[in-house]
């Protein structure tokens, strides 16, 4: 298991992703606020509202708002996959306010739309194609487990009585949630229907609990298992495919009860994850406080030590959420290389 010191630079990966403008956006008198540099990495937001004019960013790749699913994945998760196949861990997040396009991104805009869909079928698609061209001589096991962070507390998505999961440490799992629902898959099919599943138990419990699923992260786990047939030697990986919660501030009018508190838990808990990647990427620091959150400690053998880590920036083009798109930007910017 990786130690609070055990570090792994120049891991990070910073993507950038614009949707286009919606109906709302443009009813209130939007804009599109977007220039795209030449060269796919830069881009620059003008407006009103976050001290300058003009705010320009740079990033490992800006995808613009006409960029599909397909081109997302080549370069977000495809590398990953690779990696995972090769032992590594890896995580991949979305990150934005809501409706910026995290579940989009991650999920698809409906889990029956093949052509559409997003990251997480795709990564399942193409880990099926790895296992079809790999040495005869390695056998694998795939499983998944889907679960949410609602106010620090770990509920499974695959079976809504386990609503309070422990994190335990030991030495030869490493990391874990505790009790954690795992399914064994054996074809890309059955995951479309698991997918399914948790996105129902996600709205249900959200429901039940008068909160909006977007002030939940929800973590979408796949551990590969290679076992090699004569040596017995074995590898475990595991790839933690994220939706955060939305990172939008709460409105300084009329937040309180509930809604405050979620606000609360979302901030501490974004904040933290954005301190350990700032840890992960300065070479002066040598702790990471992966013990901040829930949900830094749940990925912590997945950020530092022998992993890649994707973190995808997701915004809106309109001027309306300008300010937002901004603030989304600085995140993704803070969490380069230092
Ligand atoms: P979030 O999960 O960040 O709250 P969603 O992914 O649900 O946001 O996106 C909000 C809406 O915008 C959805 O209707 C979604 O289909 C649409 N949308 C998001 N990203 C894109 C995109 N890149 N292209 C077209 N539509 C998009
Ligand atoms: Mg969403």
């Amino acid at each position: 298991p990786a130690t609070d010191t055990q570090k792994n630079r120049n891991n990070i990966r910073v993507i950038c992703r614009f949707r286009p403008q919606n109906g709302k956006e443009k009813k209130a008198g939007g804009a599109d606020c977007v220039n795209y540099g030449e060269d796919d990495h830069s881009v620059a937001i003008s407006g009103k509202g976050f001290g300058a004019t003009m705010k320009m960013f740079t990033f490992d790749r800006v995808f613009n708002a006409s960029s599909t699913q397909a081109d997302v994945f080549e370069t977000a998760a495809a590398p990953v996959v690779d990696e995972v196949f090769k032992g590594y861990n890896g995580t991949i997040f979305a990150y934005g306010q809501t409706s910026a396009g995290k579940t989009h991104t991650m999920q698809g805009p409906d889990l029956d739309d093949f052509h559409n869909r997003g990251l997480i079928p795709r990564i399942i698609d193409s880990v099926f194609t790895h296992l079809e061209e790999a040495d005869a001589s390695l056998e694998f096991s795939i499983k998944v487990s889907y679960v949410e962070i609602y106010m620090e507390k770990i509920r499974d998505l695959l079976d809504v009585s386990k609503a309070n999961l422990p994190i335990h440490e030991d030495r030869t799992r490493g990391i874990f949630i505790g009790g954690v629902t795992e399914i064994h898959v054996g074809s890309p099919e059955e995951i479309v229907n698991v997918m399914k599943l948790g996105a129902r138990n996600r709205i249900v419990a959200s429901t039940n609990m008068n909160a909006d699923s977007s002030r939940s992260h929800a973590l979408f786990i796949v551990t590969l298992t290679q076992v090699h047939s004569e040596s017995g030697s074995r590898k475990d990986s595991r790839l933690y495919l994220v939706d955060l919660a939305g990172s939008e501030k709460v409105g300084k009018t009329g937040a309180a009860g509930q809604t405050l508190e979620e606000a609360k838990m979302i901030n501490k808990s974004l904040a933290a994850l954005g301190n350990v990647i700032n840890a992960l990427t300065d070479r002066k620091t040598n702790h990471v406080p992966y013990r901040d959150s829930k949900l830094t400690r749940v990925l912590q053998e997945s950020l530092g030590g022998n992993s890649l880590t994707t973190l995808i920036v997701c915004c809106s083009s309109s001027s309306f959420n300008a300010p937002e798109t901004v603030s989304t930007l600085r995140f993704g910017e803070r969490a380069k290389m230092i």
